[in-house]
């Protein structure tokens, strides 16, 4: 006898447990202050995203 059918794509993946999924936590360096951000996000820092001041900071 053999497996009448594959496991689906959803069993696989539970049975491998968490190695395959990303990094949640990744960062990028924020071309303006160097801050580590989230990528695709405004920069909690300086507020710049994609080279422009989007919110602005207030400086002390
Ligand atoms: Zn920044």
């Amino acid at each position: 006898m053999v497996p009448k059918r594959k496991h689906c794509s959803a069993r696989s993946k539970k049975r491998r447990g968490g190695h395959l999924k990303s990094n949640p936590m990744t960062t990028i360096a924020c071309p303006k202050c160097g801050e580590p951000m989230l990528p695709h996000r405004i920069c909690p820092n300086c507020g710049n995203y994609k080279g422009k001041e989007i919110i602005s900071v207030s400086e002390q």
